[in-house]
Formats: C-alpha cells, sequence, structure tokens
C-alpha cells in the first residue's frame, strides 16, 4: 500500500542501512539540503569492531551502539527492511520489522548502504548449529551459550566425554574476527574462570579451524608468525588446511573425516551478499557486490548510489572493512550536496590507516604502511584507536567505564 508522505520541498533521500557507511551519510549529511528517511531493520549503529569483546562480557552490548533516533533526530527512520526498488517510478518496498506490514516510499537520490550477510558455503548444518558473530544478538547468543557450557560442564554425574565436549569452544574461520574472539575467550579463561569454575577451568579447549594454509590472511607475515606463537603459548589450537565438511549438534565433521566434538561452535568464515543486494537488477561483480563508478554511482542508473561492503568500485579492490565504509560515506554525504545543487563532485579516493587485531594477554597486531608493530604497544595503540572511532561521546565513556570494570572486578558470569 502506498504510504501517504509529507509533502516536501527539498529533494527525498532514502539511505538503507544504519552500518558503518550509512551511518557516516547520516551523521554528516545537510538536512537542510535533503528531506531524509532511512530505512534499516536495525534501529543503531554499531561499532563491529568491539564485538568480540563483548562476547565475554570484556565490554558491555549497549556500550557500542547509538540509536539512529538519537544520533540525528532532524531524520525520519523506520524499523523496516527495503525488499524492492522500483527504479522507474523512483519507489523502494519496504517491510516492518515487527509486523510485516509492507509500504513504499518514494526517493529522488537513493542510497544503499545494506553490508553484507554470513557467508556459510552452503556447508550443512552452519545456520542450524553454529553461532555467528555479526550482530549483537549473535554476542549475546555466544555469551550465554559459554555460560551453559561451563555451568552444564559443572554439574556432578556429568559423563566425562559429555564434559570435555561442553568445554570445546572451537571457532571456524582464521580472520580477524575469529581470531579476536578466540584471544577474548582465552583472557576470560584465564582471568576470570580461574576463580569462578575453577573444577573445570583446567579442561577448557580453545581450537581454531582455518580451511586455507594461514591465518590473518590479510596481515603481514611476520606479524601472521608472531600470532602463531602467541596462540601456542597460549594452548589454542590453531589447525589449519581444515575445511569443514558439516556441522552436527554436537560434532564438527573435516573434509577428511575428522571428527571434532563442541560445546560450541562460531562460524567467523567469510561474508556474501545480503538478500536484497542478491535480487536487486544492477550490474553486479563476482562476488555478487553490487558495482558503483568512482562517484559511488550504480553503474547504469541514475540518482541511486552504493557503498561499503555491498558495493564494489569498478577497477578498485578496496577491503570489505568499516574504513572503507565510513570513508564512502563520508564522501557521499557532502558528494550528494553537489548534485543536489547541480555541480559534479571529485571522484572518492581511499586512504587506508592499515590493520589491528586483538591476540589476547594484552597484545594486539599494528599492521600500518609504515610500521609493523605487535605485543602490549600495539595493544595501547589498538585500544587508543578504538576508543577515538566510536561514534559518540557516550559511547566512549562506557567502554573506558567497561575497560576499567573488567580490570578491578573481572567479566560478569551471570546467566540470565
Ligand atoms: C565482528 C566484526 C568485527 C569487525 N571488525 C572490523 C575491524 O576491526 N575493522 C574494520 O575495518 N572492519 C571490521 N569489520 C567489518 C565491518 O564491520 C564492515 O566492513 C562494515 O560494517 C561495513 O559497513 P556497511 O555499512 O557496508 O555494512 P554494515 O555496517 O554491516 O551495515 C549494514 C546495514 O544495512 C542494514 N540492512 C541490511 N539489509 C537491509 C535491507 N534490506 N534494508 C535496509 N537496511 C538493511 C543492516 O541492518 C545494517 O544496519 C568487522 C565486522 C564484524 C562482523
Amino acid at each position: 500500500m502506498k504510504q501517504p508522505h509529507p509533502p516536501v520541498t527539498r529533494p527525498r533521500l532514502v539511505i538503507l542501512g544504519t552500518g558503518f557507511g550509512a551511518f557516516s551519510v547520516i551523521k554528516r549529511i545537510n538536512t537542510r539540503v535533503f528531506d531524509i528517511t532511512v530505512v534499516s531493520p536495525r534501529n543503531h549503529f554499531l561499532f563491529t569492531p568491539l564485538l568480540p569483546s563483548t562476547t565475554v562480557g570484556t565490554i558491555e552490548f549497549r556500550s557500542i551502539i547509538e540509536p539512529v533516533r538519537i544520533a540525528r533526530p532532524e531524520t525520519r527512520y523506520y524499523h523496516a527492511e527495503c525488499v524492492g526498488i522500483h527504479q522507474r517510478r523512483r519507489e523502494i518496498r519496504c517491510k516492518g520489522m515487527l509486523d510485516g506490514r509492507r509500504f513504499v516510499l518514494p526517493y529522488d537520490y537513493l542510497v544503499i548502504a545494506v553490508g553484507s550477510s554470513i557467508a556459510t558455503y552452503d556447508v550443512p548444518g552452519v545456520r542450524q548449529h553454529a553461532l555467528f558473530l555479526k550482530e549483537l544478538s549473535d554476542a549475546r547468543a555466544i555469551r550465554q551459550k559459554i555460560i551453559e557450557c561451563l555451568e552444564q560442564a559443572s554439574q556432578p554425574n556429568i559423563p566425562p566425554d559429555v564434559r570435555k565436549r561442553q568445554l570445546h569452544f572451537v571457532v571456524v574461520g582464521g580472520g580477524p574476527t575469529g581470531v579476536e574472539f578466540l584471544a577474548e575467550m582465552h583472557d576470560f579463561v584465564v582471568k576470570d574462570l580461574r576463580k569462578s569454575f575453577p573444577t573445570v577451568v583446567g579442561d577448557v579447549k580453545l581450537t581454531l579451524l582455518e580451511a586455507t594454509e594461514e591465518i590473518l590472511g590479510g596481515f603481514d607475515g611476520a606479524l601472521r608468525a608472531y600470532t602463531r606463537k602467541v596462540f601456542k603459548r597460549q594452548r589454542i589450537d590453531v589447525r589449519t588446511r581444515s575445511p569443514v565438511a558439516r556441522v552436527g549438534r554436537t560434532h564438527i565433521v573435516l573434509r577428511d573425516g575428522t571428527v571434532i566434538p563442541f560445546g560450541l561452535a562460531v562460524w567467523s568464515g567469510g561474508i556474501g551478499p545480503t538478500d536484497l543486494a542478491r535480487t536487486l537488477p544492477f550490474p553486479r561483480d563476482s562476488a555478487s557486490r553490487i558495482v558503483v563508478d568512482e562517484y559511488l554511482r550504480i553503474k547504469e542508473t541514475s540518482r541511486l548510489f552504493a557503498l561499503g561492503d555491498c558495493s564494489s568500485v569498478e577497477g578498485k579492490h578496496y577491503p570489505a572493512t568499516a574504513q572503507v565504509a565510513q570513508q564512502q560515506g563520508k564522501y557521499l554525504a557532502k558528494a550528494l550536496e553537489s548534485y543536489a545543487r547541480g555541480l559534479l563532485p571529485v571522484p572518492f579516493r581511499y586512504k587506508s590507516y592499515g590493520m589491528l587485531a586483538y591476540i589476547g594477554e594484552g597484545k594486539a597486531l599494528a599492521d600500518l604502511e609504515s610500521v609493523k608493530g605487535r605485543g602490549f604497544a600495539a595493544w595501547v595503540f589498538w585500544r587508543s584507536v578504538y576508543i577515538t572511532r566510536l561514534v559518540s561521546v557516550k559511547n566512549k565513556i562506557l567502554v573506558l567505564f567497561d575497560w576499567m570494570k573488567t580490570f578491578i572486578f573481572g567479566r560478569d558470569i551471570s546467566r540470565f
């Protein structure tokens, strides 16, 4: 059904998403020039680089989110997902997240920043039996499951094989997300479980399964080798060349037939297109990302823009990272204003600030263009970069407070 929409004199800008790309546009866009509507299934921005820290309670969930209604009250927000685009009529079709009610929104300019989804590569059982680490709800499910495994393993009369399985935490995928989750898990075991679960802590086992030859594929070779050394000392079992054939309720089966029982399996194997991006009739690259030109305009269209993980700039190979999405959002907020004033903006240029990853025990990696840092100094750098990148003063204060709280009192292990 067509939604009655207030008459406007300014061009209508509709933004799909509230992630790194979209939020960067929303924060900077000139609301005197555009009438802005945001449509997203998530009513807040999520600072994903610190998501692994929330799975064990180093940081609390609400410390790394910012509601879009508070960040930019002058914009209109609908808690819905876009399910289709009618280019000729300049309309999008939406579906409410709470009641599934459908509505249509007109646009003059449309920004698509719908991110990515988890790629399972059609491995059977992944969606049913493994947990993902992408949204806050995923982190909450992981935190709950960890505590459940520990409580169950502590029960009297539990058969030894079940106890052993419950205490085995397995991560599939050796990218930064999988590595950082294991690093957080290691800290949790060493610093907190010794006191709270003294009878089971010695039997907790952490395993990382990676299909290729290396973990942290995009990082410098020396930093990768350093991580392997640190993980070995932390007794994290890293198994490379171990592609997963299927995931069962209690076991992972590798392609070579090895059976790995687990209490918790986290799937962090890579990303693919979202349902929407997969079905849109736009030119796409081999990874199904929407192809845009150097002005972030979708090829063969007008007034349609895409950015972040769901897009691919023609002729460039930008990584699917927050950095890229954020810079594109910043650029697009200005570029859109130029279009609205009848001017052509300058093309988008990406500047890489390097990569960071936490590897546990107060150690991190800093893979910058000029410096390859590791250890404690890199960890201090990692923390200071993320504190400055958090999107609001409230988030910064809450995260600093959480870090302090964890240092003094440890992580919470309550199940509720
Ligand atoms: C655990 C984790 C850790 C990470 N760590 C880092 C890091 O340290 N550094 C780094 O650079 N990158 C990191 N990344 C990657 C980074 O989060 C992504 O590259 C970045 O979020 C991409 O931004 P985006 O705006 O394209 O998509 P997202 O931030 O994913 O946002 C997509 C938005 O679109 C919305 N959406 C989805 N479908 C629809 C629809 N049909 N209609 C409307 N809206 C829709 C979603 O709800 C969401 O709001 C990490 C990712 C994860 C999961």
